[in-house]
């Protein structure tokens, strides 16, 4: 058992949860002593997620790591001179299963067409697909209708929407809208343009040493003027779970409307929007193994009417004369142009991968990988680890004394090992932490026990 310090972190760890944790603490969920096994997935704790229905080998204990690795072909690959790639760039993008790539494939061989529009058997093929695609995406994430869900970019492009077309017209100058500190960049950004625009200001609240929000000092920046919560559920820099349903619920006594960043959760934690109580969720489909520029916002129906849209033409319209133009109802009123039709039928294909797995699975392997990576990285002398708080997903932030977080990207990079080592745009947080940069491992599912000890191997060299 290894007991973290303080000297390993940046801040402190969660006092009231009696972290420094012991780890690994692998027995209690059935795994041996001393390490992880890289055979499979450990059961999850619950079978809610619809277990494995159609796991290759039928095993009761889950599809065994290898295989799932396999079904991703970009894991096989060599890098710097025929090393294996280690990818723990998960918070950046994740790698693409062949279920998705195949599925990109069969849709430009036999389906490809516009939707919604032309009276032909393409046509009709490519609209089916696409609106499968939001079917699945609103029952994914919990959503009471696929109407309740639009197709985007991204994250980023959901959150302006939702800026530009549900709270842009809510504000006067001197409201305001409550942010927290964790926040990306794509969370920042548009409400500090809204507030040029319209004489609103931002309220952040903050978080403690561990990387978690202070929610009674959340509680205490609502006010009568306050128009709009918005906040991540889980950092992309430190890796904290954000209690968003808390967050949700105290919005709501003041009778304001939330988005949830979901970017970082909806890969590593079952989502479930309508229990949340959730008004707006975004995310990024790359980010769920399915392709780049498809992303998806869901909102409630009544907000998704009361919005206006900030991108108009063409599908988004009933009627149009140079006079006037009727919209389309929610959500075809927010799909101007020519959507992403293939990523979003890419971004069915990788749900329906992921259920085969199992989310709740999922994310107890994860669990395992980040308390076992946690124990790995903290005993590399002069490491210290950034966010430590209780909850967290997937991320490892750390610094490393006497090495710029470049230098051991590279480092790691020359080894096949990808990383993040930067500001992850996030550095209103990092700030917080007195740094301007951390390198961040990132976990996703199909990482192996044996990739953290490579990491953790590289970084006991250079701190030797
Ligand atoms: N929010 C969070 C928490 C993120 O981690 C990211 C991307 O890293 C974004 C928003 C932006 O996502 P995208 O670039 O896919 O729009």
């Amino acid at each position: 058992m290894t007991t973290i310090t303080n000297n390993n972190v940046i801040g402190a760890w969660d006092a009231e949860h009696a972290l420094p944790f012991e780890v690994p603490t692998l027995e209690a969920v059935g795994l041996p002593a001393g390490g992880l096994p890289s055979g499979g997935l450990p059961s999850a704790p619950t079978d809610a997620a619809g277990g494995l229905p159609s796991a290759p080998t039928g095993a009761a204990g889950g599809w065994p790591l290898s295989q799932l690795r396999a079904e991703f072909p970009i894991l096989s690959e060599r890098v710097e001179g025929g090393k294996p790639l280690v990818w723990l760039d998960n918070a950046a993008t994740t790698q693409k299963p062949r279920a998705v790539i195949e599925r990109l494939q069969e849709y430009y061989e036999h389906e490809n067409s516009n939707v919604h529009r032309g009276a032909h058997t393409l046509a009709a093929r490519a609209t089916d697909a696409y609106e499968e695609a939001r079917g699945k995406v609103a029952a994914f994430i919990g959503a009471p209708s696929a109407d309740n869900i639009v197709f985007v970019r991204g994250t980023t492009e959901g959150i302006n929407l939702v800026a530009q077309s549900f709270v842009k017209p809510l504000l006067s100058p001197g409201d305001e809208i409550v942010l927290t500190i964790l926040e990306h960049h794509a969370n920042i950004v548009p409400w500090q343009v809204l507030t040029q625009e319209t004489g609103a200001v931002l309220r952040v609240a903050p978080v403690d040493d561990t990387g978690q929000i202070l929610v009674d000092e959340y509680r205490r920046l609502f006010s009568p003027r306050t128009k709009f919560a918005s906040f991540t559920q889980v950092s992309n820099a430190l890796g904290t779970v954000v209690p968003v349903e808390e967050l949700i619920a105290i919005a709501h006594a003041f009778g304001v409307p939330t988005l949830v960043d979901g970017a970082q959760s909806i890969p590593h934690t079952p989502v479930n929007v309508t229990a949340l109580d959730a008004d707006f969720f975004v995310f990024s489909g790359h980010k769920l193994y399915a392709p780049t520029g498809i992303g998806a916002v869901y909102g409630k129906r009544e907000h998704l009417e009361a919005a206006v849209p900030y991108q108009t033409g063409g599908n988004m319209i009933k009627d149009v004369t140079f006079e006037r133009t009727v919209y389309q109802d929610p959500p075809q009123k927010f799909e101007a142009g020519t959507g992403n039709i293939a990523d979003a039928v890419g971004l069915g294909a990788a749900i329906d991968f992921l259920e085969q797995i199992g989310i709740a699975h999922i994310a107890a392997w994860e669990q395992e990988l980040l308390r076992y990576g946690t124990a790995e990285l903290t005993k590399v002398p002069g490491l210290h680890l950034v966010g430590t708080a209780h909850h967290k997903a997937s991320v490892l932030s750390f610094v490393l004394d006497g090495h710029s977080v470049e230098e051991i990207g590279q480092a790691l990079s020359r080894e096949g090992i990808a990383v993040r080592a930067g500001h992850h745009c996030a550095q209103p947080i990092l700030r917080r932490f007195g740094l301007e940069g951390t390198v961040r491992p990132s976990l996703a599912f199909y990482n192996t026990p044996e990739e953290i000890e490579q990491l953790a191997q590289v970084l006991h060299r250079l701190a030797g």
